[in-house]
């Protein structure tokens, strides 16, 4: 009897323990994502590189900018100091940010505009934001897309382009091709900073005559407040904003707010741009304070967001990543493309995630790239059982955790692909794989090749004692160093299934039967 009222007890505390606590096993709230990602916005251009806790974190000088918004960021997150875009150019990166592909696999070999039916993100593809929606997430997507091929179906006049010119760049994403997106308010691609448009989810386009950015960071904060009942307030959201500049142009007052302007206005070419490798005598040299004042208010815009975030009391609960596509060469090593190379100013670009689950304030020098981010994301976000098995980026949660992770890779794939066949018409109907490079913690190498695929260029840099790779280095096929380097290429190029390792391109200097 004694024993029995003693197991009554039991079940009565046990009960009353399960009514207070909701469930036996109850399920963690799942939490936000806010993705915010510039473009061309490099490594370099944040002010905190130059301050105490970060001396020698990227080994070079730091751009003398102002981002006291990001700089805040920086100190409650985990900064990444060698993210790399494989593919340093808009359409392959933002493939890779959704797909977890490589360029060759996501369906954005190259940058997408009308002369490329070869690029455009697959449709079938299980996409980021496919399994956020699947998930039972809000999700939202804000700014420059540049993912898709451009079609004739502009909503305002079918049977056009939204885009006048020839080839047509800008482009309407009809909701079938939106991938799991629920808000939609977006464009393709458009660089007018001040007469910026976008297309909602019914296709209604929207001319606001204001800077982008903070155009889009109003709009985001709209969303967050639900004010007009965007998003079910019961489940958890994932937005995306893919803020245009600093890209291109960076002219005048018509691109950057003049009180950013403001604060670079008056120095001289040779302040601002401080990176040795810079020409500064180039054209382009006297736009650098436009460009930094477009730096500047990003992360203003930025710092907004996220005070939203403060404000509606998620701040804890959202996983925040600030990135870009690729960086910005910037006078750097002479060269006018400020993109699609392999040197660290446009390869390398700023990974910042805060998340509590995550340990504050460390830098990680993980070489993290672009088809990593979806498997990451998903990890550190408690989905890793989701990730599509197309994916062939690896999930890092581990070490942004600061675990120890046997993964931990010691290079990272450079990509430059280029037009290749094309069809009576003109359009490219394939891509050809130009150039090839990795990166490690010590060195990066590139090889170019001709359309013959013979051997017609190489870079070759010691990132310890050259930081700033003003030093091309001779490519020896004997030098230990670079059979080291071509093998963890091997690796990479097999990894991704690479037209290189296809066809065994330049297999005179690669040995592609010895991979890591
Ligand atoms: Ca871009």
């Amino acid at each position: 009897m004694k024993f029995k009222i003693k197991n009554s007890w039991i079940i009565v505390c046990y009960t009353v323990g399960i009514l207070l606590c909701g469930c036996s096993n109850p399920e963690p709230a799942k939490p936000n994502l806010v993705y915010i990602f510039p473009d061309q916005f490099r490594k370099q251009a944040m002010g905190f590189w130059e301050k105490p806790g970060y001396e020698n974190a990227i080994r070079t000088i730091g751009d003398p900018v102002e981002t006291p918004e990001l700089d805040r960021f920086a100190n409650e997150a985990v900064v990444l100091t060698n993210m790399v875009s494989n593919a340093p150019i808009c359409s392959p990166h933002r493939g890779s940010l959704l797909t977890g592909m490589f360029p060759g696999a996501s369906g954005v070999p190259l940058n997408c505009n009308s002369n490329r039916p070869v690029s455009s993100l697959r449709k079938d593809a299980v996409c980021f934001s496919d399994v956020l929606d699947q998930q039972g997430y809000n999700t939202a997507y804000f700014g420059k897309w540049h993912l898709d091929y451009p079609k004739p179906n502009d909503p305002i006049n079918p049977g056009n382009y939204v885009d006048p010119r020839t080839p047509a760049w800008d482009a309407y994403t009809p909701e079938e091709d939106r991938h799991g997106f629920q808000h939609w308010y977006s464009y393709g691609t458009w660089d007018v900073h001040k007469d910026p448009h976008y297309y909602n989810n019914q296709g209604q386009r929207t001319e606001p005559k204001e800077w982008s950015p903070k155009h889009e960071a109003n709009q985001v904060i709209a969303y967050l407040k639900n004010e007009k009942g965007q998003r079910d307030p019961e489940k958890p959201f994932a937005v995306f904003v893919s803020m245009n500049p600093p890209h291109n142009p960076y002219n005048s007052l018509n691109d950057c707010e003049e009180k950013d302007y403001n604060l670079y206005k008056d120095k001289l070419t040779k302040e601002l741009l401080v990176r040795p490798n810079a020409d500064l005598e180039m054209d382009k040299a006297r736009k650098a304070a436009f460009y930094f004042a477009n730096v500047t208010g990003v992360s203003r815009e930025f710092g907004r967001i996220i005070d939203q975030l403060k404000n509606m009391g998620e701040y804890e609960n959202t996983v925040i990543v600030f990135t870009s596509d690729h960086g910005e060469t910037m006078c750097s090593h002479g060269i006018n493309d400020p993109k699609n190379n392999i040197y660290t100013e446009a390869f390398d670009v700023p990974f910042l995630i805060r998340y509590p689950g995550l340990k504050a304030h460390r830098l990680d020098d993980l070489i993290m790239g672009s088809p990593d981010i979806m498997p990451t994301l998903l990890g550190v976000m408690g989905l890793q059982d989701f990730i599509p098995t197309e994916v062939q980026g690896t999930n890092y949660t581990r070490v942004l955790k600061g675990e120890s992770d046997k993964n931990r890779p010691k290079s990272a794939l450079y990509i430059r692909n280029i037009d290749g066949q094309k069809d009576s018409s003109g359009k490219v109907i394939d891509y050809f794989p130009v150039a090839r490079g990795v990166k490690t913690h010590s060195y990066t190498i590139e090889l170019q090749i001709d359309s013959n695929q013979k051997l017609v260029g190489t870079k070759f840099f010691n990132d310890i004692d050259d930081p700033y790779q003003m030093n091309n280095l001779p490519v020896k096929s004997d030098d230990p160093v670079v059979i080291g380097l071509l093998k963890e290429m091997v690796y990479w190029l097999k990894k991704s299934d690479d037209p290189w390792y296809q066809q065994k391109i330049l297999s005179d200097w690669i040995d592609y039967k010895t991979d890591l």
